[in-house]
């Protein structure tokens, strides 16, 4: 399969190029920017035969076949609806577009046309969190009352730039953070939140977006989830912690892209580490992606799960600009 790139950015080069190229007979052919010095410069250092800078040209190229997404976000939308009509398979970065009703119309498109639609959602592809949720369908941990989750880093400084000064290319914390864990939330308790309550704050570091948010969402069982994104904390370490009736799951440093960590199981007052597979998040993301192309199963992350982890975002926001408990609205299906 060859791959195009939509967006000459650091996620491509410091994951997703490997990723790809991991992957047996796939190749990345072609990369995307919105100047040409740069295209051309990225295209060199990483090896990249074609380097674009009109969208509609490097789609004309019938040779591609996927094209990996990673602008800022609100350029998301636009480009994946241009790809599908182009007849692309597309793995689309997280969030997936600026609105809800944005995204159903990419997911859409993509069913429509017959087509490969993955949402790049990491985590979900760990190793830790693949065992947590092992843990937690055995039913080692009974029936699951609650879940914290702490991912509040200090965002590394050279990721300073759109994240934290341009609200309308889809910066601050919750777009960029709260994805990643309502999809993982998602993922372990196969379930939809219902309604949220936050409140985010801005630190200093945010210009004119919020660099720090807690919120607290209810689950359609009644599972209560806490949650804290943030950009600003510099000594915290990140966990997921699941707890109920028969036991808790404790996960050290699993909000992460590397495959570290630890999970420690806790049943009747002891404490047993739990070992994982210690796999490439990101070639395992892509693996799913070329399968699904292929004809087997689905990406590790779908469409409708980007819809969803948006969805959840969206109301964290609201909710913390509103001071309301809001209802988490995931658009007609
Ligand atoms: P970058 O800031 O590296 O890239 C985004 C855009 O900014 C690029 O498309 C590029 O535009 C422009 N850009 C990048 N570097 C420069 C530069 N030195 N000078 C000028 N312009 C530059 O973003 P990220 O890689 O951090 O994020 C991209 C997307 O990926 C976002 O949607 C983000 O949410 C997502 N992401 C997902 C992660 C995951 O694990 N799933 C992790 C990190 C990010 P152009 O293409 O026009 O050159």
């Amino acid at each position: 399969m060859k791959w195009a790139l939509i967006g000459a950015s650091r996620i491509a080069a410091e994951q997703m190029i490997r990723a790809i190229r991991a992957q047996q007979d796939n190749a990345v052919t072609a990369v995307l920017s919105g100047d040409a010095e740069r295209a051309q410069a990225y295209a060199e250092a990483h090896e990249i035969d074609q380097a674009y800078t009109d969208l509609d040209a490097l789609l004309a190229d019938s040779s591609v076949d996927a094209v990996y997404i990673s602008t800022t976000n609100e350029k998301h939308h636009p480009q994946a609806m241009a790809a599908i009509a182009a007849g692309k398979h597309v793995m689309c970065e997280k969030p997936l577009a600026m609105s809800v009703a944005d995204a159903r119309d990419m997911v859409a498109a993509a069913d429509a046309a017959g087509l490969t639609f993955a949402t790049n959602h990491h985590l979900r592809n760990a190793g830790t969190h693949l065992k947590i949720r092992e843990l937690i369908a055995a039913g080692r941990i009974g029936k699951v009352q609650a879940v914290r989750v702490a991912h509040a880093v200090y965002l590394p400084e050279n990721l300073h730039g759109w994240r934290l000064d341009n609200p309308a290319a889809g910066g601050g914390v919750i777009p960029d953070i709260v994805v990643h864990d309502a999809d993982t939330v998602r993922f372990h308790l196969q379930e939809d939140p219902e309604s949220v309550v936050a409140i985010e704050r801005n630190e200093s570091l945010g210009q004119g977006v919020e660099d720090s948010v807690m919120s607290v969402w209810q689950m359609p069982s009644g599972v209560l989830v806490e949650t804290h994104e943030g950009f600003t904390i510099r000594h915290a370490g990140t966990s997921f912690e699941v707890h109920g009736t028969e036991g808790s799951i404790l996960a050290q440093g699993v909000m992460t892209p590397v495959p570290v960590g630890k999970i420690v199981l806790r049943q009747d007052g002891a404490d047993t580490p739990v070992p994982f597979s210690n796999h490439d998040l990101y070639e395992r993301s892509v693996r799913h992606f070329v399968d699904a192309v292929a004809g087997s199963g689905a990406p590790a992350a779908t469409g409708i799960d980007g819809i969803k982890s948006l969805a959840v975002a969206l109301a964290v926001k609201k909710a913390a600009t509103s001071g309301r408990r809001t209802t988490v609205d995931y658009g007609e299906a």
